[in-house]
């Protein structure tokens, strides 16, 4: 028999029933230092991964993909650096490992910040990204996205103190949605970043577009 893997916090979620994932599903972790950890593993897990908590080299090595959940960016860079996980994150990140980041996530893929005080980044992401573009928590908002590539009409989204993509650098992003002019997707090789959560509506259909791209880079 061989035992499930041990999913950190996993006995804190929800009684509410997630399908358990093949054998040969696809290993997402989600990085689980601050932030909206349990939303993206549920999602994760709807869309038919095996999805774990990312807290430590340990954990990431044993991941086919990463999701960058949202949350406090300052904080989730200062901890990242304190546990040792920066390097060996950009690394990986370099190396192609399919990486989603949403919000907070988006804002430490990027390789510049739209401000005079700097704070750790991952990269990975040619763009100059702009924190709390829409106002502060208050001017939060729900809305739907076209997202070029999404089959089934706009996507359900939710804006949360977001941030977006004020320029792009290179020609290899992709920008599969904006706003008014601004881009609020984008896409650089297996690095994909969205400024809203689409984890907290139900509207699952950007993460099972990544689990399906982590399983098909997995079988190379
Ligand atoms: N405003 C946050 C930041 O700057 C991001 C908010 C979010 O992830 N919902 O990090």
């Amino acid at each position: 028999m061989t035992a499930r893997p041990w999913i950190p916090g996993e006995r804190y979620a929800s009684r509410a029933p997630e399908p358990h994932a093949p054998p040969d599903a696809p290993v997402v972790g989600v990085l689980a230092l601050q932030g909206d950890v349990l939303e993206h593993l549920r999602a994760l897990r709807r869309c038919g991964a095996h999805a774990v908590q990312v807290r430590n080299v340990d954990h990431l090595a044993g991941v086919d993909g990463l999701v960058l959940p949202g949350g406090e960016s300052t904080t989730i860079g200062k901890l990242l650096t304190r546990f040792g996980l920066m390097e060996p994150l950009r690394e990986r990140v370099r190396a192609g490992m399919p990486t989603f980041g949403t919000c907070a996530g988006m804002i430490l893929l990027s390789a510049q910040l739209d401000q005079t005080e700097q704070q750790p980044l991952i990269g990975g992401l040619d763009v100059l990204t702009r924190r709390n573009a829409y106002g502060r928590q208050v001017d939060s908002f729900d809305t739907r996205l076209r997202v070029a590539g999404l089959e089934g009409g706009p996507l359900d989204v939710s804006f949360i103190r977001a941030p977006r993509v004020e320029r792009v650098l290179s020609d290899e992003v992709e920008v599969l949605a904006e706003i008014d002019g601004h881009p609020v997707v984008v896409r650089q090789g297996d690095v994909l970043a969205s400024a809203f959560h689409a984890e907290v509506t139900g509207d699952d259909r950007l993460h099972r577009e990544f689990v399906d791209r982590v399983r098909a880079t997995r079988a190379g």
